[in-house]
């Protein structure tokens, strides 16, 4: 027995565990068929439909695949390498198994929406798009999963619990690659990665305030996390609501210890010139809202933030320089924020002539 999830490692008494791939082969020459034995555990262990995980492996093959429900096993045309199996296994779990917000491997509940695939998890409640841009969404989203009964489900097996549809033809899941089913795709894919908007902005940001509200170690994972839900957000919107999440605007103490513990995460949305005008604006922005609080600290935020290698001297410059650039705030009082901010503008000016002169 294996963990489903990668991140258990070899911890023999994590709770969600599942058989190895047990491979074999059948038939000869041109008609060699790789078979995965134990499909039907496999997929009861993932609490999935086996047909999903079949189909993965010849998607990602390029493969004819089918299932045998007599002897709940799987077969790959052609021969396969068992460690490469075992490496599409895991990515499909990765991609429609494992909750990618808490990192639950119980276990998603698929459902087709909006012509997407949502995952329901159990451990942290949220509902999130799944398998976005996957060639086996479209599958999912044509061979929707039956709403999941746990009970009949250990009753029947997991080769009775789903959906059939009498047009799919089992044996023949060749991937179509003409320019129609390109293309098809490709809208496909479009539509989908608008997902986050059918989903409601509300619950995107419910999600997002949940991440947050846990006491995060991995800041890597949470920056991915983030990206990852807020791909379709406006900048500013995005950076505003990660502001909001981080920052209590009554402690400028919090805020200094908040910029260098999310460092890695605030540096992924302030690369470049134009990330970094709307990140300044933010930060100003922030300032701004909260002057009595915070207005007096501004160069120690602008000074943090750059020690931070979260804002380059290029791009707290430009912020400085560019006055009245703004159109959130007045202008006296962008004039009043750059006043205070004079004394870490001119540290920084002399701490670059002082490293060209070196
Ligand atoms: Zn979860």
């Amino acid at each position: 027995m294996i963990n489903i999830s990668e991140k258990d490692g070899n911890d023999a008494y994590c709770r969600y565990r599942m058989e190895k791939l047990e491979i074999g082969i059948a038939g000869k020459g041109r008609n060699k068929k790789t078979l995965i034995l134990n499909m039907g555990k496999i997929a009861k262990a993932l609490r999935t439909n086996p047909k999903y995980i079949t189909k993965y492996f010849g998607l990602v093959l390029n493969a004819e695949t089918g299932l045998d429900s007599e002897t709940s096993s799987a077969y790959i045309k052609g021969n396969h390498d068992a460690s490469n199996l075992a490496m599409i296994l895991t990515k499909f779990i990765k991609m429609f198994i494992m909750c990618w917000v808490c990192d639950d491997a119980g276990g998603l509940r698929l459902k087709v929406s909006h012509d997407a695939v949502i995952g329901t998890c159990d451990a942290c409640g949220n509902s999130i798009p799944v398998g976005q841009n996957d060639k086996l969404t479209k599958f999912i989203i044509k061979n929707p999963p039956k709403k999941r009964d746990r009970k009949s489900e250990e009753q029947v097996g997991a080769f009775g619990a789903f959906e059939e549809r009498p047009n799919d033809d089992d044996d023949k899941w060749h991937t179509d690659t003409s320019a129609e089913a390109t293309a098809t795709r490709l809208k496909h894919a479009t539509q989908s990665s608008g997902i986050m908007h059918g989903l409601g902005k509300g619950s995107t940001v419910d999600i997002l305030r949940r991440l947050f509200d846990v006491e995060q170690t991995d800041i890597f994972e949470l920056t991915h996390k983030v990206s990852r839900l807020t791909q379709d957000f406006d900048s500013r919107k995005r950076l505003n609501l990660i502001f909001g999440f981080i920052f209590d605007t009554s402690d400028s103490k919090q805020i200094i210890s908040m910029i260098k513990k999310y460092s890695e995460l605030l540096a992924t949305f302030s690369t470049g010139k134009a990330n970094g005008a709307i990140f300044t604006r933010c930060v100003e922005k922030m300032i701004c809202d909260n002057e009595l609080k915070l207005i007096a600290r501004s160069p120690i935020f602008f000074q943090q933030l750059y020690e931070n290698d979260i804002l380059d001297e290029d791009q707290i410059m430009e912020w400085y320089g560019n006055r009245n650039s703004n159109p959130n705030i007045d202008a006296w009082m962008q004039k009043k924020i750059r006043a205070n901010c004079l004394p870490f503008i001119t540290w920084l000016e002399f701490a670059d002539e002082e490293e060209e002169s070196e």
